[in-house]
């Protein structure tokens, strides 16, 4: 399988080289040359296999050669034993139309480590092979950089450091990210901003010699693999509710456009969905393409989901490039002209394209909290604010008749577990979620973090001196 660039000019890649690169030269992301099908009887087949089982089918056409099927199972089955259901990904019923697809069940008790659980494995296993070790960086305002860490610790191949505003985090994000005790994670409290943090690590990513020393890479949502990873339980959700057999649509609470996107890669694969529904909060730039045809920036403003505070969704430049029929220069362009005024209007017949699949709507914190509510009054079950988003979306587009076929079951993607925001729950049910049993001693563990200035130069000094040195060749990272 072969990977190319959304912006047409980056060189074609293999999967090992895609995983390691992220973005694309070009500056663009990487998508498969061609979409792997699977035929109806391919997917009736999955309904009821274990679900890293599932995984490994999905994954296998993405993968190619890149590695054998051995090794990935093993390191599917390796990735999925840490999570605290079962069933890795249970979906329950609400009611007779409405399912929960719980994806929170992993160590950070988010949905990211679906993906992110295989992305640490599958990066040690192919810098392994070819003796290399990477230093990763990023930046975190909370959510991703548990994932990241809880992805990455104790791997062989790999360094992590995670820096976060000092006293800007709340603390059961803060104790997931620092009471993770391992060699190779270095957690980092910047005195100053969120943004201070990501100025710090573009900073680093900047600096080509130290890039190349410490061979720096990221395992941001841009990751094609992660994508690839995501799209299994697509597959799962529909063929447990009878796909082939039977249409079924998706609401998805939405960010950067990735979650949503890995839907959109199983239709493609051959799952027949009725329709994604795209579901933001008040940060709506996506339901607003949607409802007008136009994408353009806002200001970012906080919300009770706090993880779909985005005006700019990155993975939504996959989607431009289906809409403009996989032409690369035109979809550089028409970025170029969004970073120029803030405006991307790619015409009627690309809007209307789009519109086939997908449908938006938006809960602000007053229709979140509402829903959590109701959610708790009607079904006894908690619900996250990222959560209650996509539900409170679901159930405006069922009652307004949007949806083109009255029995379709839809399906909505549960993407936190509702203890990580107890505060916001809290509020719309008087009941503060507890932590599942095996993060119950969240609170007594003991934390390690480094308190470094607003500095580059601390920063980077802190990075080299404790950074296991990369050995061999540095890999060509973005
Ligand atoms: C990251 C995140 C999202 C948004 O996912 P995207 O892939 O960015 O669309 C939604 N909910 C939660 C809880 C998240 O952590």
């Amino acid at each position: 399988m072969k990977y190319v660039s959304t912006r047409g000019s980056a060189p074609e890649l293999g999967f090992e080289e895609a995983l390691l690169a992220g973005l694309a030269r070009d500056g663009g992301l990487y998508l498969p040359a061609r979409w792997p099908s699977f035929t109806p009887d391919m997917i009736r087949d999955l309904a009821g296999l274990p679900y890293s089982e599932i995984v490994l089918r999905v994954l296998t056409p993405f993968v190619g050669k890149a590695l054998s099927e051995g090794v990935l199972r093993r390191l599917l089955a390796d990735a999925y034993a840490g999570f605290g259901h079962t069933a890795t990904v249970p979906l329950k019923q609400l009611d007779s139309r409405l399912w929960l697809l719980e994806l929170f069940h992993g160590p950070t008790l988010a949905f990211k480590d679906c993906a992110l659980q295989v992305l640490g494995r599958l990066f040690d296993h192919v810098l392994e092979r070819a003796a290399q070790r990477i230093t990763i960086i990023g930046a975190t305002s909370g959510d991703t950089g548990s994932a990241a860490i809880e992805a990455c610790r104790d791997r062989e191949n790999i360094d992590i450091f995670m820096l976060y505003p000092k006293g800007r985090v709340t603390e059961v994000q803060r104790r997931q990210m620092t009471t993770v005790k391992a060699d190779n994670v270095f957690n980092i409290a910047v005195e100053g901003t969120f943004d201070d943090c990501q100025d710090l690590v573009k900073a680093l990513f900047a600096d080509t010699a130290f890039r190349d020393d410490m061979a720096l890479s990221a395992v941001n949502s841009i990751n094609w693999a992660r994508i690839a990873v995501q799209i299994a339980y697509y597959f799962a959700a529909a063929t447990a509710l009878g796909s082939p057999d039977r249409r079924v649509a998706f609401a998805v609470p939405t960010g950067n456009f990735g979650n949503v996107y890995a839907g959109y890669a199983a239709a493609r694969m051959g799952l027949p969905v009725d329709k994604f529904i795209v579901a933001s909060n008040r940060n709506d730039i996506l339901t607003r393409f949607l409802k007008t045809g136009s994408l353009t920036t806002a200001e970012v403003q906080p919300s009770l989901s706090p993880s779909m505070d985005i005006q700019i969704s990155s993975n939504f430049e996959r989607l431009l490039f289906d809409l403009y029929d996989g032409d690369g220069k035109a979809v550089a362009e028409a970025l170029a002209e969004f970073r120029k005024t803030g405006r991307l209007a790619p015409g009627t017949a690309r809007w209307k394209k789009a519109l086939q699949l997908f449908d938006g709507a938006r809960a602000d914190d007053d229709e979140t909290l509402a829903e959590i509510a109701r959610i708790h009054r009607e079904t006894g079950e908690l619900v996250d604010p990222h959560t209650a988003v996509g539900i409170a979306a679901a159930r405006g587009m069922i009652e307004s008749g949007a949806m083109s076929d009255a029995d379709t079951p839809v399906i909505a993607l549960a993407t936190a577990h509702p203890a990580k925001f107890p505060d916001a729950v809290e509020r719309a049910t008087g009941i503060r979620p507890p932590l599942p049993a095996n993060l119950a001693d969240l609170y007594e563990r003991e934390e390690h973090v480094s308190v470094l200035p607003n500095d580059l130069s601390q920063v980077r000094d802190f990075v080299r001196a404790h950074a296991r040195r990369p050995a061999g060749r540095t890999v060509g990272v973005a």
